[in-house]
């Protein structure tokens, strides 16, 4: 684990990720603490990587299992019809957050017209982890689809 990165951190510290709204053994999806909107997910690997072109096939494919798993219990549970997935990927490991992960953005009224990837806090500021623990808690308890597993 590079030292600072924040999402090694996060995967190795479970009390501080309230906010989990699923995981598999490779993967963890976490409500962004700085949405672009409601249900806005960070998903990504628990060992690090900071580029596409280092990460193994079958820690790839564990993210976008995931992916599909948060897609379907975020439009389940908010009523979305829609998202932006994002995925930011580099070579230079300078950067603020510089391990892979995708975001998973719902679509809204506010998102209608399109997604800037370079987004702002939202103006009310970040959310709190109480406020994304109980967020979390309704997107993982809301009943699973059969369609998959
Ligand atoms: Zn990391």
């Amino acid at each position: 684990m590079p030292r600072g990165c924040l999402f090694c951190e996060l995967a190795a510290d479970r009390t501080r990720t309230p906010h989990r709204i699923a995981e598999s053994p490779r993967a963890i999806a976490l409500l962004s603490v700085d949405p672009a909107s409601r249900g806005h997910t960070v998903i990504f690997p628990r060992r690090h990587f900071s580029d596409l072109s280092t990460i193994p096939e079958t820690e790839w494919l564990a993210i976008g299992r995931l992916t599909l798993r948060v897609v379907e219990q975020l439009r389940r549970s908010l009523g979305h019809r829609g998202e932006y997935i994002y995925c930011g990927s580099w070579t230079r490991p300078d950067r603020k957050y510089p391990h892979l992960h995708v975001h998973v953005i719902p679509r809204g009224r506010r998102l209608a017209r399109g997604f800037d990837p370079w987004w702002h806090p939202p103006p009310e500021g970040a959310a709190s982890i109480p406020e994304l623990a109980a967020l979390a808690e309704r997107i993982r308890l809301s009943p699973r689809s059969a369609r998959r597993r």
